[in-house]
C-alpha cells in the first residue's frame, strides 16, 4: 500500500467554489448593499436554474436549506396539519430531514416501507397504506438523488385529494437531465447543502409548477408576508441569504467541471470493482446523484463488518440514512420496516470527492475485495 493510505479518507470531502470564484459576486453584494430577502443574487440564481429547467424564474423559490424549502413547499401548498388528516406519510428510507420537516408543520409522522425494487415510496404503496384516510400529506423521497416522476403522484393526488410534496433534496442532477418528467404541479424541494453534488454551503430551492404555488411558498418562507408586511399564512424565515446565492452562482459557473469530476469518480469505482470481480455491487452516478458512491453489501450485518474493516484502515464511510428514519431515537419506537432496514444497512457509502484520485479508489476497492474474501 502507498503511504497515502495512512492519511484517513473521509466519506465525503466536498469542494465548493474558491475565494477567487466568489469574489466577483461578493463585490456585487458590496455594491448592492442587499444581503437577504430574495435579493438580486438570489433572484439571479433562481433565473439561471429556471433557464436550465425550462421554467420561468418565478417557479423557483430559493431557500435557506433543503429542509426550509420542504417546509415552505408544505406550508405553501398543503398547509399545516389539522382536522381529520393529521398524519404525514414519509418513507423510512431517507435522511431524517424529511420527517423533521413534516413534523415541524404539525404532522404526526408515519414511516412507510419502500418498494423492494425501486427503494422508493411508490404511489401504490401510499394508496394501499392502512392509515390512508387519516393521511393529509405524503412526501415521496428521491432517495440518493433518484428522480421521482410527477405523473404517478399527480394521479395519486387526484384520486385521494391528499397533498403531496416531493423531497428531491439530492435530485439536482436528475432534474437537470429530465425536468419535463420530474417537475410539474407537485412542488419539489432541492438541497444545496455542501454534501450534495450541486452545493452552496447551506441552501436549497423549492420548484413549483405554477406561479401561484410559488408565491405561496415565498410567503411561507418569509413570515407570511407577500407584498406587504402583514402575516397572512403559516410560515418560517427560510430565505436564502445573498452570500449563499453568491456561492450558488459561482457553483453554477463551475458546475460542468465539477459534475465531470464527480462522474469520473463513479466511473472509476465501477471499473475497479469490476476488475476486482465485484461487478454489479456498485450504485452511483448516473443512477444516483454523483455525491454518492454506494457499495451493496449482502446484508446489514455484512455492511457493519465492512464499515468497521474499512474504518480500521483509515477509510471513512457512511450509511447515509442510518437504520431508517423510524429507528432514530426521537421518532422510535416504531413498527419495523423490512425493506427499509435491509436496504439502509446494506448500502454503504464509500468516499467521494471531486478530486479523489483513481489510485485511492483502487486502494479502497482492494480493501473491499480483501474484506469480501474474508466474509
Ligand atoms: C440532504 C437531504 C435533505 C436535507 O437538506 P438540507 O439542505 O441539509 O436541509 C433532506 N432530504 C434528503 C433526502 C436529503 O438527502
Amino acid at each position: 500500500m502507498s503511504s497515502s493510505s495512512f492519511a484517513p479518507t473521509p466519506v465525503l470531502r466536498p469542494r465548493l467554489p474558491d475565494a477567487d470564484r466568489l469574489l466577483p459576486y461578493l463585490r456585487r453584494i458590496d455594491q448592492n448593499r442587499v444581503y437577504a430577502n430574495f435579493g438580486p443574487l438570489a433572484l439571479e440564481l433562481a433565473e439561471r436554474l429556471a433557464a436550465r429547467f425550462s421554467l420561468s424564474g418565478e417557479n423557483i423559490v430559493t431557500a435557506a436549506s433543503g429542509t426550509a424549502a420542504l417546509i415552505g413547499a408544505i406550508l405553501g401548498t398543503v398547509g399545516r396539519a389539522g382536522g381529520e388528516r393529521p398524519l404525514a406519510l414519509v418513507p423510512g428510507f431517507s435522511f431524517i430531514a424529511t420527517a423533521v420537516a413534516a413534523e415541524s408543520c404539525g404532522y404526526e409522522v408515519v414511516f412507510a416501507d419502500v418498494d423492494e425494487r425501486s427503494g422508493l415510496l411508490e404511489p401504490a404503496g401510499a394508496l394501499n397504506h392502512p392509515l390512508l384516510d387519516r393521511i393529509g400529506l405524503v412526501i415521496p423521497v428521491g432517495a440518493f438523488g433518484k428522480g421521482i416522476p410527477q405523473s404517478g403522484w399527480v394521479d395519486f393526488g387526484e384520486k385521494t385529494g391528499v397533498g403531496v410534496v416531493i423531497d428531491g433534496a439530492a435530485c439536482f442532477e436528475a432534474i437537470d437531465r429530465a425536468p419535463g418528467e420530474l417537475l410539474g404541479d407537485i412542488p419539489v424541494a432541492v438541497s444545496f447543502h455542501a454534501t450534495k453534488s450541486f452545493a452552496s454551503g447551506e441552501g436549497g430551492c423549492a420548484i413549483a409548477g405554477d406561479a401561484d404555488a410559488a408565491r405561496n411558498i415565498v410567503r411561507a418562507l418569509n413570515f407570511g408576508f407577500y407584498g406587504s408586511r402583514e402575516c397572512r399564512a403559516a410560515s418560517i424565515n427560510g430565505k436564502m441569504s445573498e452570500y449563499h446565492a453568491a456561492v450558488g452562482l459561482a457553483e453554477l459557473d463551475g458546475w460542468s467541471e465539477k459534475s465531470r469530476a464527480l462522474t469520473a469518480v463513479a466511473d472509476q469505482y465501477r471499473k475497479s470493482l469490476k476488475e476486482a470481480g465485484l461487478d454489479g455491487r456498485f450504485l452511483g452516478a448516473p443512477e444516483t446523484a454523483s455525491c454518492y458512491a454506494l457499495f451493496g453489501c449482502k446484508s446489514a450485518r455484512e455492511g457493519q463488518g465492512l464499515s468497521e474493516y474499512l474504518e480500521a484502515r483509515g477509510i471513512g464511510g457512511r450509511f447515509w440514512y442510518g437504520g431508517g428514519g423510524h429507528r432514530e431515537p426521537y421518532f422510535a419506537p416504531r413498527p419495523a420496516l423490512r425493506v427499509v432496514e435491509e436496504t439502509a444497512g446494506a448500502l454503504f457509502g464509500l468516499p467521494v470527492a471531486p478530486d479523489l484520485e483513481p489510485e485511492k479508489i483502487s486502494e479502497i476497492v482492494s480493501w473491499i475485495a480483501a474484506f469480501e474474501k474474508l466474509a
